[in-house]
């Protein structure tokens, strides 16, 4: 296997958590194989079994659960050891569990992303959505940000992403789970307060930026994600905001189960059987 084995690297015992030398951990981002985010996480959790790095070779922020249907997928290696794929995250971890791995790892991270993924954007994220793919493979899989952009306090973060694996690590990985992660861009991180949350809700985009290509076009940019709309106790905005590291378990089941008896009514109620 290409990647990064650490086994037998004698860190066993760096970090106070138990070395497995038979776990196997596949971590992915969306920033890119080179983001300083990845570099850290990866770096974090030395010594926690075998890692092996699958990431986009550009940054895929944003690029949500796609998964590249029109052209063939390339996977290349790094000179330290990742992989890397011109692809998205998905790409990433949907080509690793699919075959190129030949084995099933024991959980997927993906991140440490380059800004929250918190309420609505877990919709469109692409660390989110690498971690989704490990958990839609029935593996175990976290994503985890930080909540301000930049890379300050980094391997505060990192220290503190290492500290929640080897927390599910040691109660155990046999049901899939897929837990978002925001943390605090401070160097106490790790010592920080982590809340189970539930999501916030974001006001609506804001508007597209319309303007003039070089060649007279008209272009747009869209516009930037809106502030916070639903961010009381108990939501990962809330808690972050108050200094707390969120956590918030993330299910992939978008049916409005609610509504499911008020839709029967309104739209199936004369053809029922
Ligand atoms: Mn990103």
């Amino acid at each position: 296997m290409i990647g990064i084995s650490l086994e037998g690297c004698g860190r066993a015992g760096d970090a106070g958590a138990t070395y497995n030398a038979s776990m196997r951990i596949l971590i992915a981002n969306d920033d890119g194989y080179l983001a300083p985010g990845l570099h850290a996480l990866v770096k974090a959790c030395e010594g926690l079994g075998e890692i092996e790095v699958i990431a986009p070779e550009q940054n895929a922020s944003g690029t949500s659960n796609s998964l590249t249907l029109t052209r063939p997928l390339s996977v290349f290696n790094a000179a330290n050891g990742f992989r890397y794929v011109n692809g998205t995250p998905s790409d990433c971890v949907h080509v690793a569990l699919t075959g190129l791995l030949d084995y099933k790892p024991d959980l997927v991270l993906s991140g440490i992303n380059n800004g929250a993924n918190m309420g609505d954007d877990t919709l469109y994220s692409g660390t989110v959505a690498a971690a989704t793919e490990g958990y839609l493979f029935g593996i175990p899989s976290i994503a985890f940000s930080q909540v301000e952009k930049g890379w300050g306090e980094l391997d505060a973060a990192a220290r503190l992403a290492r500290s929640v694996v080897e927390q599910v690590i040691a109660g155990g990985l046999g049901k899939p789970f897929l837990l978002n992660v925001n943390i605090p861009n401070r160097a106490d991180a790790p010592a920080l307060e982590r809340r189970v949350t539930r999501l916030g809700r974001r006001h609506a985009a804001e508007g597209v930026v319309r303007q003039k290509s070089p060649r007279g076009e008209t272009i747009f940019w869209i516009g930037p994600a809106g502030d916070a709309l639903e961010a009381g106790e108990g939501t990962d905005f809330h808690a972050t905001a108050n200094g707390m590291v969120s956590i918030t378990p993330l299910q992939v089941d978008l049916t409005d189960h609610a509504g499911l008896p008020a839709w029967r009514t309104r739209l199936a109620g004369a053809h029922r059987a």
